[in-house]
């Protein structure tokens, strides 16, 4: 894998009736885990779908390793794994059968096939359960099955949409640290809405607000952009609703002393606001929830 380089340039995306989903992407993207967060409907399924060759963008370019998808999309399809959001499985297969059948539908055979399906069952801790039928497993099961999948071909570039979505908590934790382990030498990108999905594995991170990116970079850099702008008071509960009224509120923590809350806001937003070092949650919801400038540098 010498080459893993994806390059948009001023990319968009318009469904017809003039809706525009996706407007002026420009990336350069290399080996590494980017993140693509943004609220629904941010446009994150629509790029990602563009990025896996199974729609074009209606202006702009995509390239892989230099080659323009449009035109030559061949070159990333056989080096792409794709775990789409509404991927479904067969109820009555094994893992192990489902995988050998979409191995041999991507040109894998014999005993390189049964080799590869194992290879990818183990990468993903389902070895165990291999030969259960797939309509036994559980949601989390499942996604590590299409995660499965999405490697029998050891892609170079590994797209995930959503994968976390009706997963409860102890199977999302258990995907985060899947995808941190299957990063290496490829880049990954992984949609999400929800920031600790991508808080501890992404290398960097895209954030997407309707339809323009709106952030690229580090999740430190993310993180240094609130900086100043997040603070702590404690309130009675019957104070709530007002700063909630009033202010960008990004937590609330019951104490015996009354409710800790925790603010965003450009200046102090009370006279016993204390700030405090920010989060990348707290980063993303200013980015997301205050207008377009808040990205400008
Ligand atoms: P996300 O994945 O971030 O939730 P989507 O890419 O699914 O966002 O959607 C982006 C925008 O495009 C939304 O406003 C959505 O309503 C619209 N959209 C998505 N799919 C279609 C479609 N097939 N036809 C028309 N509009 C669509």
């Amino acid at each position: 894998m010498s080459h893993c380089n994806l390059s948009l340039k001023s990319v968009g995306y318009r469904y017809s009736g003039n809706h525009h989903a996706v407007q002026d992407i420009t990336l350069d993207l290399g080996p590494g885990i980017l993140g693509l967060l943004g609220p629904n409907g941010a446009g994150k399924s629509t790029l990602m779908r563009m990025l896996a060759t199974m729609t074009r963008p209606t202006t702009g370019k995509i390239s892989w390793n230099g080659d323009d998808l449009a035109t030559a999309p061949n070159t990333l399809r056989h080096t792409l794994g794709y775990l789409p959001q509404d991927f479904g499985v067969y109820p009555a297969l094994s893992a192990r059968e489902f995988l050998g059948f979409l191995a041999a539908v991507k040109g894998l055979s014999g005993a390189k096939a049964k080799e590869r399906v194992d290879t990818c069952l183990s990468l993903v801790g389902l070895n165990d359960a291999a030969d259960r039928r797939l309509g036994e497993y559980s949601g989390g099961m499942r996604q590590r099955v299409g995660i499965a999948q999405a490697l029998l071909n050891d892609p170079a570039l590994l797209i995930v949409d959503e994968p976390t979505v009706g997963l409860d908590p102890e199977e999302r934790m258990r995907f985060r640290h899947l995808l941190t382990d299957l990063a290496g030498e490829r880049l990954v990108i992984l949609s999400t809405h929800i920031v600790s999905d991508v808080e501890a594995s992404a290398t960097s991170l895209a954030v997407m607000v309707g339809g323009a990116l709106r952030f690229h970079g580090t999740p430190d850099a993310l993180i240094a952009k609130a900086e100043g702008k997040v603070w702590e008071w404690t309130i009675t509960p019957e104070q709530l609703p007002e700063v909630r009224k009033a202010f960008m509120l990004c937590g609330s923590l019951r104490r015996p002393d009354g409710i800790r809350v925790r603010v965003i806001a450009n200046e102090r937003p009370h006279a016993e606001a204390q700030a405090v070092m920010p989060e990348l949650e707290d980063a993303y919801t200013w980015l997301t929830a205050s207008g377009p400038s808040a990205g400008a540098h």
